[in-house]
């Protein structure tokens, strides 16, 4: 039983044991998505947050129960690439979980983007993700750099630390972390932007981390807004957690 709130850097750390294999990661989907006019996606398994409003909650919670099998950078590049052939679209995306959990996942995610890019060299491809280990390890954010054509949307799950805690399920004091991530990954010309829900975040929520942005010299209107998808087992999630939500 996970208590909470949890430290997501030993969460990250388990996680990642749980999910990779070698340079293998589960995965539990590749398809065709409407997003971003078209796009070609590998839904992993395994994050290191548990936001109470996750599509994929459950996966996140046990990534150990998940029956989805592994798959190594080389598979997951050649099921990407003839997603997008077959049709015809130039970008690809990771999405379902945290692509970035530590070393060894950053690894695959390094031999896919490799493969990727060597099959189509001018497609764009956006790396999600919430920013926590690219905080972390500047290493990640030079190594990302070498990719042109990679756009990484940073997902933020807090205005504070406190609502940082209710929505991610992760102890409050990290929740710098992966706005430093996303000012290091800006800092070395990767076009990399903030996300937030807007249902979890509110004019007051959007107002407070604006304000966060600019003192790390981001420009608010980088700040992309999405909303809820009112799942019946999120907005259950979501009632029972301490978050407020602003419809
Ligand atoms: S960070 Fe994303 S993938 Fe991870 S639990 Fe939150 S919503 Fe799900």
């Amino acid at each position: 039983m996970l208590s909470l709130p949890f430290d997501p850097l030993i969460r990250a750390r388990e996680v990642e044991e749980l999910v990779m294999e070698g340079l293998a990661r589960k995965y539990y989907r590749f398809r065709p998505a409407r997003y971003y006019g078209g796009i070609a996606t590998a839904d992993l398994v395994g994050c290191p947050f548990l936001c109470a409003y996750c599509w994929n909650y459950a996966r996140n919670l046990h990534p150990e129960l998940s029956r989805d099998r592994y798959y190594s950078p080389d598979e997951v590049a050649k099921r990407l690439l003839a997603i997008m052939k077959r049709k015809r679209f130039n970008k690809v995306r990771l999405s379902g979980a945290e692509p970035i959990l530590g070393e060894q996942s950053f690894e695959h995610l390094y031999h896919v983007l490799e493969g990727v890019y060597k099959a189509n060299p001018i497609c764009d491809f956006i790396l999600e993700t919430n920013g926590l280990l690219i905080g972390c390890e500047e290493r990640f954010v030079q190594e990302l750099s070498q990719f042109e054509g990679l756009h990484i949307r940073v997902s933020l799950k807090g205005f504070d630390e406190e609502s940082f805690e209710a929505i991610s399920g992760s102890n409050g004091k990290y929740f710098d972390l992966p706005i430093k991530g996303l000012k290091d990954l800006i800092g070395n010309g990767i076009n990399a932007w903030p996300a937030i829900m807007y249902e979890t975040f509110g004019p007051e929520g959007i107002g407070k981390i604006n304000e966060r942005l600019k003192k790390h010299e981001i420009r608010p209107e980088e700040l992309e807004i999405e909303y809820l998808e009112p799942y019946p087992f999120v907005l259950e999630n979501l009632n029972k957690s301490s978050i407020s939500i602003y419809m």
